[in-house]
């Protein structure tokens, strides 16, 4: 087995020392505020052995990161209907993008697009009468943690700025695609993305994940095909039109969020979570893909 500390240690203290580290999102005002300087990964395996380095237990704004929970709440509870209502193609698109939407009469290209989770999100509100605290549990169960939690503060600064989100949920009503009343679904929405979690925490909720569907407490959380292919769209959507960057740089199935942190997983071995709030142009965090194209040419571990 590669000496992962070691490894961790050594691509920490470079990336660290950089003195570009991208640009904090600063489209939902409170994620502004974040420092820049914050940077961390935590690595955990299916065997249970896990690897810490920088602020790696601090929570953040996991963001998109929700994307991939709220995906797997829905598959779970729906099966194969859900691709009714949601596509799997990469959208070669930014997250927040429109004009895709019309083209393609108001059916999102895949679910880890800001349209595609909105509609994941009105499937939500359409099962269950508290999503939210559906949501809650489903996370913490993943995590084995009950320490999550919603930051309100920041579901409010996107109910107040998100009109791109709110163009994106009334273009989806208009097409049919939302069952339920556009300001509820975006609620929801502002809030799966407000939730706040540690690298640890994310790497832990993405066990299932790594590990055909089974949880750290060893119960089926998705069954083994889920998993295989929420991973696929991971692979193919995670990073919106930097997928197939992320891809060739990196070579792992994955999601990013812009509060800088990004998950990804060898299947069947690891999960690796960074976090470094400065993004790239693309809005995926600059030092944690970079982080990552270390780790995995260093470790040679690589779906490909
Ligand atoms: N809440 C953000 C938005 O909808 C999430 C975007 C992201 O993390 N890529 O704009």
């Amino acid at each position: 087995m590669p000496d992962y500390q070691n490894i961790l240690n050594t691509i920490y203290k470079e990336l660290l020392a950089r003195e570009d580290k991208g640009e904090v999102a600063d489209y939902i005002p409170e994620l502004a505020k974040v420092d820049k300087t914050k940077f961390g990964v935590y690595l955990n395996n299916i065997h249970g052995e896990n690897y810490c380095v920088g602020d790696a237990k601090t929570k953040f704004s996991i963001q998109s990161i929700s994307k991939v929970f709220t995906l797997a709440m829905a598959f779970a509870n729906q099966g194969n209907k859900l691709w009714k209502r949601v596509d799997v193609e990469p959208s070669g698109n930014p997250f927040n993008y429109l004009a895709l939407l019309e083209q393609e009469e108001g059916i999102p290209r895949n679910p880890l697009i800001n349209s595609g989770a909105i509609v994941v999100a009105d499937c939500l509100l359409s099962s269950y009468d508290d999503p939210k605290a559906e949501l809650l549990k489903f996370v913490r169960q993943l995590a084995n943690d009950d320490d999550i939690h919603y930051n309100d503060t920041v579901a409010t600064s996107e109910i107040e700025t998100g009109f791109r989100n709110f163009a994106i949920a009334n273009l989806l009503k208009s097409f049919g695609n939302l069952e339920n009343p556009v300001e509820d679904v975006l609620d929801f929405y502002f809030h799966q993305c407000s939730l706040e979690m540690t690298c640890e925490q994310l790497s832990n909720a993405f066990f299932p994940f790594a590990n055909k569907g089974v949880c750290m407490q060893e119960n089926e959380c998705l069954t083994a095909t889920q998993a295989k292919r929420i991973n696929a769209i991971m692979l193919t959507c995670g990073f919106y039109d930097e997928a197939g960057e992320f891809a060739f740089e990196v070579g792992l199935p994955g999601k990013s969020g812009v509060g800088g942190g990004i998950v990804a997983l060898l299947p069947d071995n690891f999960i690796i979570t960074t976090w470094s709030p400065g993004l790239n142009e693309k809005g995926n965090s600059y030092l944690g893909m970079l982080a990552l194209e270390k780790f995995t040419t260093a470790t040679k571990a690589s779906i490909f």
